[in-house]
């Protein structure tokens, strides 16, 4: 009796796990003929400030936050192939990656895991509703620390390096058998924000921006993870388009914050990652209050992000890709060199990364306008696919193509000598040739 009193609870229990495991459908593959021969890791960590401090990307504003709608988030990626070879993706619900912070997790991702800077990508969302950054690379004066703004942008990109730094290190704990897919699909919603420079001046739309006809890249790229067994663990997937759907004082992803929680939302443990693409002279229409009666700014938001979250699912699903080592990468920083040649040139870096013949990625820094991805998707056509993100490993101002430094216009006003865009595409080519 006394055996009874607990053997019959034990088997209700272990009754009730058959038949849970049962109500659980199975994982299905995307491409089961695909052999899983990666390693990949995943985490992600919180990043939303613990103080309402002042927000990135507006000049014009003149309080700190005030509110949340969405926590951000730093996601870190591990893949490694066959031979072993590691690649590290960090994406950031974040206005950019600032140059020098990206220097200090790269030579501790060397030291600790052993893995070069060539093989660390980071990329930001750019939202306008994240913190401000610290981007230069000496500490606040004691005079510069007596601003709030300065003093807290200082404080809050310490510890996202101790965070960013914790991501990473529990994604390589959570290196695992992978399988990888690759497909892309298309969003609508950016549109050419700059007036048409062609027309002539008395035409009626002469100074009127957006431009519904001018250059775009709507693609939607999607990298999928998968376990052996075909359970969905991320994605990291892209679009070419600001993240600047809002301007209110709330901590936010944008639409690229909700297009991440949509994709998570029904897929427990899953991780799904934004890359921003050449997008610094795109913006999300409809945009800002009033345009669509009765829908808010945030409603607005939410409806892109869904737009783009359903473009990722179709992507993920629609024949995959699969995706075999090796994995190469190289990394190289060019010189650029401002008009105002009293100023110091920058150091601006290009990546490339090759998943075997089936994708390539080029990651350029900063805000990269669309005339980049959509020359380099052409120049390098081959039998892999292209992907090119901007916003990468640095944030230094607009990096506009040579159309855009002779028509002028905001995106032109960095002040870069003439002839970047050859400089910039040069080393794209010549790395990826050296990768070949
Ligand atoms: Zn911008």
């Amino acid at each position: 009796m006394k055996r009874l009193t607990w053997f019959l609870p034990l088997a209700l229990l272990a009754g009730l796990f058959l038949v849970r495991a049962q109500d659980q459908p199975k994982p299905v593959s995307v491409a089961p003929h695909v052999a899983a021969t990666w390693k990949a890791g995943l985490a992600s960590v919180v990043v939303t400030p613990e103080k309402f401090i002042w927000m990135a990307g507006y000049a014009g504003r003149d309080k700190p936050a005030e509110g949340k709608w969405q926590d951000l988030f730093a996601k870190a990626l591990i893949l490694e192939d066959e031979a072993g070879k590691q690649q590290v993706i960090v994406t950031l619900d974040l206005i950019g990656v600032p140059q020098e912070l990206r220097r200090r997790i790269a030579a501790r991702l060397e030291e600790k895991h052993g893995v070069p800077s060539s093989g660390l990508f980071m990329n930001a969302s750019h939202t306008h509703s994240g913190p401000e950054l610290r981007r230069r690379s000496e500490p606040p004066t004691e005079e510069e620390l007596k601003s709030p703004k300065v003093r807290d942008a200082w404080e809050y990109t310490q510890t996202l390096e101790q965070k960013i730094n914790g991501a990473i290190d529990a994604a390589f704990a959570d290196l695992r058998p992978a399988r990888l897919t690759w497909n892309h699909a298309r969003a609508g919603f950016a549109m050419n924000r700059r007036r048409d420079y062609s027309l002539p001046a008395d035409h009626p739309n002469a100074n009127k921006a957006p431009n519904p006809a001018g250059p775009v890249d709507q693609s939607v790229p999607a990298l999928r993870i998968e376990s052996p067994e075909g359970e969905a663990r991320g994605v990291l997937f892209g679009y070419a388009c600001h993240n600047t759907c809002l301007g209110a004082y709330h901590w936010c992803g944008d639409y690229a914050g909700y297009a991440q929680e949509y994709l998570q939302q029904h897929r427990p443990g899953f991780t799904a990652m934004f890359v921003t693409g050449c997008g610094a002279d795109q913006n999300p229409y409809p945009r800002r209050s009033g345009v669509v009666p009765g829908v808010s700014d945030l409603e607005l938001t939410q409806q892109h992000g869904r737009s783009l979250a359903n473009a990722v699912e179709m992507a993920m699903t629609a024949n995959p890709i699969g995706v075999t080592g090796p994995l190469r990468n190289a990394y190289e920083e060019v010189t650029l060199t401002y008009e105002d040649t009293k100023r110091p040139p920058h150091p601006y870096p290009v990546q490339v990364i090759k998943f075997g013949n089936a994708l390539t990625m080029v990651t350029l820094g900063s805000e990269v306008v669309v005339d980049y991805s959509l020359r380099l998707r052409k120049e390098l056509a081959g039998p892999a696919a292209i992907w090119v993100a901007g916003y990468s490993n640095d944030y230094s101002g607009y990096i506009p193509s040579t159309r855009i430094q002779e028509e002028g216009g905001y995106e032109a006003a960095t002040g870069w000598a003439r002839g970047i865009e050859e400089i910039i595409v040069g080393k794209a080519l010549e790395l990826n040739e050296k990768l070949k």
